[in-house]
């Protein structure tokens, strides 16, 4: 990483700053923007975070989390915010369109931008760039940022927490994009007095009963395994929905128990969300499914992890998603 000096202006010498992450924001988006924000309260900045829609429950244990900012609710009172703002900082995402119609708001306002971010092909959305695909998690990479710009010693356990958070959940707890800075990061978090159990307890030990009994259902009822193809498959209705009274976050890592079963190379969930079909997919190896999302969903990600909207039927979007598997069937059956 490289901090020309009107950066570290900018970060050190108090801005008004609003910090964005993605729609529907994962762990790594909710603590590199809580890690972020801690960071820069030390150097006496007004900073606010805003994303367009709400997160999952169990993030709200994290430092922060009540007093973030959530366009589809409090619209009207984070354009004002947003108004007052000379610092703009672009987390966990790399295309205005990932942010919706904050995007188009946040556009024309005037101000300096960063970008951190692990996503694939990014758009040059801001002055300072910071574009790492390799990495596991915009966490590290916020870790990296700040101990990078010699502010390793405001890593407290409060920005550590948050930190850990991303690098867990991006990781799914270590089982995959993980590199040796994971793990180097991880242990310096830990010295500096992160309760890394902890925070493994709060993401993980905290669903609900009709978490369970939803996971259940998918597994017994929802879930298509194609062994031609070594793919599977769940979904969801607009009527489970209903049923299992499915809120935000509720759904959360289900598809990554069809990466479980040995042979499986390409694991997707698509569900018939209130408002629209949402399409996640996971991939072992090197079936790139962010390929898959761009060409043909109008979606993005990672080469392992990426995700998009549809606006066609559930049944009608199964479909497309199975007539696909054809044209990878070099990639999804090659030995590897
Ligand atoms: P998930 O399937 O968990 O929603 O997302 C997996 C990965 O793909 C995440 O890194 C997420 O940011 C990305 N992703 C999910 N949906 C979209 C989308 O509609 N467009 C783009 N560009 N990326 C997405
Ligand atoms: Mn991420």
């Amino acid at each position: 990483m490289d901090f020309p000096a009107a950066l570290k202006q900018l970060i050190q010498q108090p801005q008004n700053v609003a910090i964005f992450s993605h729609r529907n924001p994962d762990g790594d988006a909710i603590g590199s923007s809580l890690a972020m924000l801690h960071y820069l309260e030390q150097y006496g900045h007004t900073v606010h975070v805003l994303f367009p829609s709400e997160f999952p429950e169990e993030f709200e244990a994290l430092p922060g989390a009540e007093d973030i900012l959530v366009w589809d609710i409090h619209t009207e009172e984070s354009k004002h915010v947003l108004r007052s703002k000379n610092l703009f900082i672009f987390l966990d995402f790399n295309a205005l369109n990932r942010i919706d119609k904050m995007g188009d708001f946040v556009r024309d306002l005037p101000g300096k931008r960063i970008m951190i971010d692990h996503h694939l092909y990014p758009d040059q959305i801001a002055d300072y760039m910071f574009s790492e695909p390799e990495a596991s998690s915009t966490c590290e990479l916020v870790y990296r940022f700040i101990t990078g710009i010699g502010d390793g010693q405001k890593v407290n356990p409060t920005v550590g927490k948050c930190i850990f958070t991303g690098l867990v959940t991006d990781t799914g707890s270590f089982r995959h994009a993980t590199n040796a800075n994971v793990y180097r990061i991880a242990a310096d978090l830990v010295e500096r007095g992160v309760d890394d159990t902890g925070v493994q307890d709060m993401i993980f030990n905290s669903q609900k009963e009709k978490n369970l009994r939803l996971l259940g259902h998918c597994l017994v009822n929802r879930m298509e395994y194609m062994p031609e193809y070594r793919t599977a498959l769940i979904w969801l209705s607009k009527k489970d929905y209903e049923l299992f009274n499915i809120q935000r976050g509720d759904t959360e890592g289900i598809v990554n128990y069809l990466l479980s079963i040995k042979d499986v190379r390409l694991a997707a969930f698509i569900h018939n969300q209130p408002t629209v079909v949402k399409l996640s997919l996971r991939s072992k190896g090197d079936l790139d499914v962010q390929d898959i999302c761009k060409k043909h969903f109008n979606g993005g990600g990672h080469k392992n992890a990426a995700g998009a909207y549809s606006h066609d039927s559930l049944k009608s979007t199964i479909q497309k998603f199975k007539d696909l598997l054809p044209l990878y069937k070099e990639p999804l059956l090659r030995k590897n």
